[in-house]
């Protein structure tokens, strides 16, 4: 097991983690909210800022979901790609083609 499925995951991986360091880039970071302003009119500036109000669970979502890729791919590079981290187990092959960032077993989700 193992070697041949950490070798087809890589490249998706790889996409992935290019996609979301862009739309991270994208997104404003949650600690420029303090500095939003609300302005004098009611108009743009407001729902801007509700804009990127609404955006900070998105932003912790994928902020988590890269540092899932990320370790996946550190554990391809240290071939334990597929097992889980908990418990040592085959995480599945069905598992894995529906998250290839899958880290954990089904069990240890
Ligand atoms: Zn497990």
């Amino acid at each position: 097991m193992g070697t041949e499925r950490a070798h087809e995951a890589a490249a998706p991986l790889a996409a992935k983690r290019r996609q979301l360091e862009a739309q991270l880039a994208e997104m404003s970071a949650p600690e420029e909210l303090g500095n939003i302003s609300f302005g004098k009119r009611i108009g743009e500036g407001t729902s801007q800022a509700v804009d990127r109000l609404s955006a900070v669970p998105a932003h912790a979502k994928l902020q988590v979901m890269l540092a899932e890729v990320r370790r996946a791919e550190a554990k391809i590079a240290a071939e334990t790609y597929g097992q889980c981290d908990a418990c040592g187990a085959d995480i599945g092959t069905a598992r894995l083609e529906a998250r290839p960032w899958a880290t954990r077993c089904i069990r240890h989700a």
